[in-house]
């Protein structure tokens, strides 16, 4: 496969050089500028909201897929990448680790269960990053689909923790999940790619891709 990485010097974009070591690194963009020695078959964006419009560029001249991890994006944006999903295979995620797919799948079917409970979700990430909340906890908190006070913290290296507390009078009830290192979300963002290489045009979630491509909800 041959593969364009946006935010190729990035951390994600180290990340995402060592998972796809099998496949051809063909485009690069960052903000240095872009080097180009071939035609992609699938863009891979881990970059900020800012490139997002270059990105989208690219993805029309090659007439590639995208797989785009940048968090922070506007619902305007979204809705460019959601234009884009007509003519290319656009895989999206905030999180591309099995575990956070996991756990919102568990959100939706049980987070029910505790409607008449107390919830609050904490989120930890390296000081480096640059959004809060994270894109995670607002995918949770759309899983949840309910009101979550959120509380953000930016310390050391931390790759992404995220904990949902349900609580009552008597019981205090929690769910975490922490990704351990960065090269789960490219090894995530692997199976994105490798799926959207093959697939119609359409807005994929790492949901639908983890579960072969059928829509879950
Ligand atoms: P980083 O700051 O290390 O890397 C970002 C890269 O993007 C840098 O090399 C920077 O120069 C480049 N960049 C910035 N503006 C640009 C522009 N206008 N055009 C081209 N390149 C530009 O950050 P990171 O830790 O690698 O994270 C990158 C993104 O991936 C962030 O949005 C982060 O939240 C997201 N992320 C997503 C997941 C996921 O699973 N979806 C996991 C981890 C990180």
């Amino acid at each position: 496969m041959r593969y364009g990485l946006v935010g190729a010097s990035g951390r994600m974009g180290g990340e995402i050089r060592k998972a796809f070591a099998s496949h051809e690194l063909c485009y690069t963009l960052d903000i240095g500028g872009e080097t180009c020695e071939g035609t992609p078959e699938v863009m891979v964006d881990f970059s900020l909201p800012s490139a997002l419009g270059a990105t989208l560029d690219a993805v029309r001249r090659f007439s590639c897929a995208l797989v785009l991890g940048t968090t922070g994006i506007t619902p305007e944006q979204m809705d460019e990448v959601r234009y884009a999903a007509r003519t290319s295979a656009v895989v999206q995620s905030f999180n591309f680790a099995a575990g956070v797919t996991l756990f919102k799948m568990i959100l939706r079917e049980f987070g029910p269960l505790f409607a008449d409970w107390d919830a609050e979700m904490s989120e930890t990430h390296h000081s480096r990053k640059k959004d809060a909340p994270s894109g995670t906890a607002i995918l949770l908190r759309e899983a949840l689909g309910r009101d979550c006070p959120t509380h953000s913290l930016r310390m050391g290296g931390v790759p992404g923790d995220h904990t949902v507390f349900f609580a009552n009078e008597g019981e205090v009830f929690t769910l975490t999940h922490r990704a351990i290192s960065r090269s789960v979300f490219a090894l995530g963002a692997l199976r994105a790619a490798e799926f959207a290489a093959g697939a119609k045009p359409g807005f994929y979630s790492f949901e639908e891709v983890l579960t072969c491509g059928r829509k879950t909800s």
